[in-house]
């Protein structure tokens, strides 16, 4: 049964790679949520939120948990768009 859950997760993974190399970003002082490239989110990079402004910067050492999401995702995107190029 674990089998199936982890296939199923992966090839859900796969598919979003393949529809969209964006990431959901959401803002650790207001909570909106807006989209960034997945090859632009790395360890150091900083955006302004399109919500209230403030500059989101992307760490793995970030308290917020949202933040280390999108750098993990980011990773395995650019990993994913590495392996089918
Ligand atoms: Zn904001």
């Amino acid at each position: 049964m674990n089998e199936n859950l982890t296939s199923s997760s992966i090839a859900c993974l796969q598919q979003g790679a393949i529809m969209s190399d964006q990431i959901r970003v959401q803002c650790p002082k207001c909570g909106g949520t807006m989209k960034e490239k997945a090859k632009k989110i790395r360890g150091g990079f900083s955006m302004p939120c399109t919500h209230c402004s403030t500059a989101i910067v992307f760490e793995s050492e970030s308290n917020d948990s949202a933040i280390r999401q999108a750098l993990s995702q980011a990773r395995r995107m650019r990993r994913q768009t590495l392996a089918l190029n």
